[in-house]
């Protein structure tokens, strides 16, 4: 393992790789650190090995001994281009980097894998996480496969489907009232209690964010070893945006890449701390009352740890990128244009970075020649979307070609 401590984003105080969480100074996000020198630049290379092993070919570059690595086969999701809503938008090169189809539905099998990993190599029983669903639902079947107890905080209004997901791998889940905020408190403070580990994928558990940096090897890698102008990534936290903009660093330091992304967090109108801060020139992330949007995976007002958006904030601002709030109405119409004219189903989360997209086209920010990846964070199956009435005017007839061709194919929606 060449990972060989921690240090605080803030502070810069030094952390042992133990059961550390946030920094003991000053609570801010710890930044794993490795011996980068003695790092091979093949261990970028998400092409080699076998699919089997998931992110785990970076094993160099992940804080984890490969023999403890436990692995669903995740990463290596393909990056599409988006043709058809590249025209309808605008913009010669669009590209999906499709998180849709791992093996749980979302990107959070990254930062799970390693977290799940890591609590093995630390000798755990029991892994604790609160989440808004994806991120538990990953961490039930990472800790499954791991033969650990799992305990699930998830916040009362976590949308139907996301705890059916999570409730059929057997593990304890418990409803929190409140938003996200509080269940990451109770996480917290029951994970201190009762000797739990703690694998929550804000900045909580700093081995967490190291996955996501794989999400960057593997898109530099289908370009042919560089960077695209402009990244855009739905944004709660912070997590996935920080990894991916670390894993790039990485690969600048190691002479693989020679520019770096511009990286744009998108948030929702209804929960949008850090695009608020940004638009308004602060240097700290302030918490988010009252959260309300149909985002349920980046609803996160970041009550209690307001500086991991700070943290985020600072990415976005050294990366020349930008955030920006969408409404929920942009979120709605981007998902069912993404599903429309290039059969990608999302959900709402990840709609959010298409919709921000529209929004920077128009305001001049990115122009149409630009090479832009929106990240496709969590499958459309977690949080189905279509409305009643798109149900009800499905029509249903007897099987008789007569039957059919009474009907008017030409108006249907
Ligand atoms: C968790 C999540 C996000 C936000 O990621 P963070 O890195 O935690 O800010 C975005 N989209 C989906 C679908 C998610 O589950
Ligand atoms: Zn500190």
């Amino acid at each position: 393992m060449f990972a060989t401590h921690a240090v605080c984003t803030e502070c810069g105080r030094r952390h042992a790789l133990e059961r550390v969480y946030r920094c003991e100074s000053c609570g801010a996000p710890l930044d794993v650190q490795y011996q980068y020198a003695d790092i091979s630049p093949a261990a970028f290379d998400p092409t080699c090995g076998s699919r089997a092993d998931g992110i785990w070919i970076h094993h160099d570059l992940l804080p984890a001994s490969a023999s403890y690595a436990v692995t669903l086969g995740e990463g290596r999701t393909p990056l599409l281009r988006c043709e058809r809503i590249g025209q309808l938008l605008g913009l010669s090169c669009l590209l999906a980097k499709d998180e849709t189809r791992q093996p749980t539905g979302s990107f959070k099998d990254r930062p799970l894998s390693v977290a799940v990993s890591r609590a093995r190599e630390l000798g755990v029983d029991t892994v604790t996480t609160a989440s808004s669903g994806n991120a538990a639902a990953s961490m039930v079947a990472y800790a499954a496969r791991a033969g650990l107890r799992a305990v699930v905080f998830v916040p009362s209004h976590t949308p139907a489907s996301k705890l059916l997901q999570i409730a059929a791998s057997g593990a304890k889940i418990v409803r929190v009232t409140g938003s996200v905020s509080d269940s990451m408190a109770l996480a917290h403070t029951s994970a201190r209690e009762f000797g739990w580990y703690n694998v929550t994928t804000t900045f909580e558990n700093p081995y967490s964010v190291e996955g996501d940096k794989t999400v960057a090897y593997e898109i530099a890698a289908d370009l042919g070893w560089r960077a695209p102008r402009w990244i855009i990534v739905p944004v709660g936290a912070g997590p996935l945006l920080a990894g991916i903009w670390k894993g790039f660093c990485e690969m600048q330091r190691a002479g693989l890449v020679n520019m770096l992304p511009r990286m744009v967090a998108a948030q929702a109108a209804g929960c949008a701390p850090i695009a608020r801060a940004f638009r308004a020139g602060a240097g700290v992330v302030l918490p988010w009352d009252s959260p309300r949007t149909i985002a349920s995976g980046i609803q996160d007002p970041l009550a209690g740890y307001s500086q991991d958006g700070t943290y985020t904030l600072k990415i976005v601002r050294q990366s020349l990128g930008t955030a920006v709030a969408v409404s929920d109405e942009a979120i709605l119409r981007a998902i069912r244009l993404m599903d429309e004219a290039e059969g990608l189903y999302m959900e709402p989360s990840a709609g959010a970075a298409v919709a921000a997209l529209t929004d920077l086209l128009q305001d001049g920010s990115m122009a149409s020649g630009d090479e832009v990846v929106v990240v496709s964070t969590g499958h459309g199956l977690k949080q189905p979307f279509a409305t009643e009435n798109e149900l009800q005017d499905i029509p249903e007839i007897s099987p008789t070609l007569q039957s059919l061709r009474a009907l008017d194919l030409d108006t249907f929606a």
